[in-house]
């Protein structure tokens, strides 16, 4: 018998998959580790189930209480579902230029949604800054409490990628792991899958695939938080060194374009079936630019964070793609080739 006890039960142990192309095109092994099938669809459930047992532990949070928190959208359903399996509400702030597809499953999934403009983290204005102020004074008028997630330095986070995410790579590689690269939101995937494996294996070889217009690919190359250009890419792309982050070094950054990594988005879903969202072309990408570096006969880890259809929208939407000036995959816009 092999039943869970509840959603909860069902995040994380995803599977490990060989990307076939970027494999045979580097003479490594590419794997990428399918977090889009976790119960929310992505990678932050992990971190949604940590912030909100390590409250319930701390007594900071309890049954009937609110959860309160400022998210690109992925770390907000992976609370509203934990929320909802453990009796407790959502109320999630979204910058409104995040796509409709995640403010929608916010919504279904019964999160109470407040759309700010999207301002830099500086501005008091900034999501983050919204939801800690309102958590805040919920704390104060709701009857069971309000917390505030604070994933970006609510180390909890982190450490749901050191005791799962990490230890579950180890184990499905046999230990046979050289190098782990990914992108970062909050630092909580990378820093924690990191410190996992550098304790089993201290001469991994960690990289930073960063989009364009975050910040850390500059800190890590030469220790200056400095940006440029932008991205279509949500859910990562850090200015700051987060509390999550603290402590992390990294050995190769990369700074990835969209110019490469929605190609390799396309180039996963016309050829492998996997259709994804972009950060994870980010990685993907990455993650061949990794391989690159240390040779044929490496095995490179990354993660597939999140589902294509998340992004429906913007992703495969050819006048959007057209007014970023990235290509448009042509099965898109291909009618069917045979007659009803
Ligand atoms: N990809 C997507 C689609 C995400 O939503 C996030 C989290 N914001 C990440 C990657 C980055 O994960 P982390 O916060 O652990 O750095």
């Amino acid at each position: 018998m092999d039943i869970r006890d509840g959603v909860l039960e069902a995040i994380g142990n995803t599977p490990l998959i060989r990307l076939k192309r970027a494999s045979e095109a580097t003479g490594c092994d590419i794997l990428g580790k399918a977090e889009f099938l976790n119960p929310g669809q992505s990678v932050k459930d992990r971190a949604a189930l940590f912030i909100i047992q390590d409250a319930l532990a701390r007594g900071a949070l309890k049954p009937g209480g609110v959860i309160v928190e400022g998210t690109a959208g992925n770390t907000g359903i992976g609370l509203a579902m934990v929320a909802n399996a453990l009796g407790m509400r959502t109320v999630i702030v979204i910058p409104e230029t995040q796509s409709q597809e995640k403010k929608d499953t916010l919504r279904a999934m019964g999160a109470e949604l407040v759309e700010v403009p999207a301002v830099p983290y500086a501005n008091p204005n900034n999501y983050v800054k919204v939801s800690e102020r309102m958590a805040a004074r919920m704390a104060e008028t709701e009857p069971q409490g309000a917390v505030w997630a604070n994933q970006f330095d609510n180390v909890a986070n982190r450490q749901a990628h050191v005791e799962t995410t990490g230890p579950e790579i180890w184990e499905q590689t046999g230990g046979r792991v050289d190098g782990f690269i990914c992108a970062v939101g909050t630092g909580g995937t990378l820093a924690g899958v990191a410190q996992a494996l550098r304790e089993r294996r201290p001469d991994i070889v960690i990289g930073l695939a960063d989009p364009m217009g975050a910040a850390l690919y500059s800190y890590y190359a030469t220790g200056v938080l400095e940006s440029s250009g932008n991205s279509i890419t949500e859910g990562i792309g850090q200015g700051r060194i987060t509390r999550n982050l603290e402590g992390l070094s990294v050995d190769v950054p990369f700074q990835i374009p969209d110019e490469e990594a929605i190609p390799a988005v396309f180039d996963l879903l016309e050829h492998e079936g996997l259709c994804l969202g972009p950060s994870s072309g980010v990685n993907v990408a990455g993650a061949i630019r990794l391989a690159r570096q240390m040779g044929p006969g490496h095995t490179i880890v990354t993660v597939l964070c999140d589902y294509g259809t998340r992004y429906q929208s913007r992703l495969f939407n050819p006048e959007f793609l057209r007014s970023k000036g990235l290509p448009v995959p042509p099965w898109i816009e291909r009618g069917p080739s045979v007659e009803p």
